[in-house]
């Protein structure tokens, strides 16, 4: 018999845009990162539509956003996964966490937890049913008389959680103080973001999570839900916000360029942006060689910790 050779178990990794307009350069630099960090490990790396949200989805933007990976060299592993298309995954895991009594239904509005909230906002881009700011606990021991069940929340219990961040360091939360129990079935029955991203990440075998900097204050929460559902900790490294010229957060509502409408000379010129910010260097040429360049030369601990503004 042939001597057995141990596998180190392959990486994977992902990048999983929520296909709400076309990609932008904060999208790029979560694309390219996650890619720099699986290529360099010569891992898997996956493409999953988060198309959810329903009436945020833009008919459309799915397909422009993998086109514009493709024209930036970015090619992934597989076929797309739609996270529309795994309802059954999302109830099971829902069902496994309400037998254990880790769920409660929550009858409060979001206009009422905003109303009811003396608390400031978090900074969630993944605000769902006023989940971006600290539920007071409500209905934690049960409906208050008369109201009707909306959302599906996770208990959390007080536990300092902490984590390792490849480019933040270690991350430390409290997460029944920073954020309370917290939404994982929308009013509206569809999976919440911090369930869904759980659960498809497990189910691909995604053992890193690259992405921007504003998802690092759902990190603690994911985790929790991991932990509640036995499913393995991927590593993660949470990549430098894109700001406007004018220090703002840059974003696909203030004007950023979309990248479907670019020439060629402009897609070079981009994916040299996305890979300076994150401090990577390149050798100029097609978008695959630049690709190919920084794979090569790969240095995570380059990648910068704080904001980034182009220049
Ligand atoms: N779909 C999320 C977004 O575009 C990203 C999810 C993730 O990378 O965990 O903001």
């Amino acid at each position: 018999m042939a001597p057995t050779t141990a596998r180190t178990p392959e990486t994977v990794g992902r990048f999983a845009p929520s296909p709400t307009g076309p990609l932008h350069l904060g999208g790029l630099v979560a694309a390219v990162g996650s890619f720099l960090f699986a290529r360099a490990s010569r891992g898997r790396w996956l493409l999953r539509m988060e198309d959810l949200d329903r009436p945020r989805v833009v008919p459309g933007a799915a397909d422009d956003i993998a086109r514009s990976l493709e024209r930036h060299g970015l090619h992934w592993d597989g076929e797309v996964v739609w996270q529309s298309q795994r309802q059954e995954l999302y109830t099971a895991a829902l069902e496994r966490l309400r037998a254990q009594g880790l769920t409660y239904p929550c009858a409060c509005s979001r206009r009422e937890l905003l109303q009811a909230a003396s608390a400031p906002a978090l900074d969630d881009a993944n605000e769902e049913d006023g989940s971006a700011r600290i539920y007071p606990g409500t209905c934690r021991d049960g409906l208050p008389s008369g109201r009707r069940a909306r959302a599906i929340r996770f208990r959390v219990e007080p536990c300092e959680l902490t984590f390792e961040d490849e480019v933040r360091g270690v991350v430390t939360e409290n997460t029944s103080e920073a954020v309370g129990d917290f939404v994982v079935q929308r009013a509206d029955g569809v999976a919440a973001y911090q369930l869904g991203v759980v659960v498809d990440d497990a189910a691909q075998g995604v053992t890193q999570v690259v992405r921007g900097a504003d998802l690092l204050s759902s990190t603690a929460r994911q985790i929790h839900l991991q932990r509640a559902l036995s499913l393995a900790k991927p590593c993660y490294a949470h990549l430098p916000l894109v700001l406007a010229p004018d220090g703002s957060k840059l974003g696909k509502r203030d004007g950023a360029l979309p990248l479907n409408v670019l020439s060629e000379a402009s897609v070079r010129a981009t994916l040299g942006q996305a890979l300076e910010i994150l401090g990577q260097p390149f050798s100029a040429g097609s978008p695959a060689e630049m690709l190919a360049s920084a794979v090569e030369g790969f240095d995570p601990g380059a990648i910068p910790a704080g904001p980034v503004k182009p220049r």
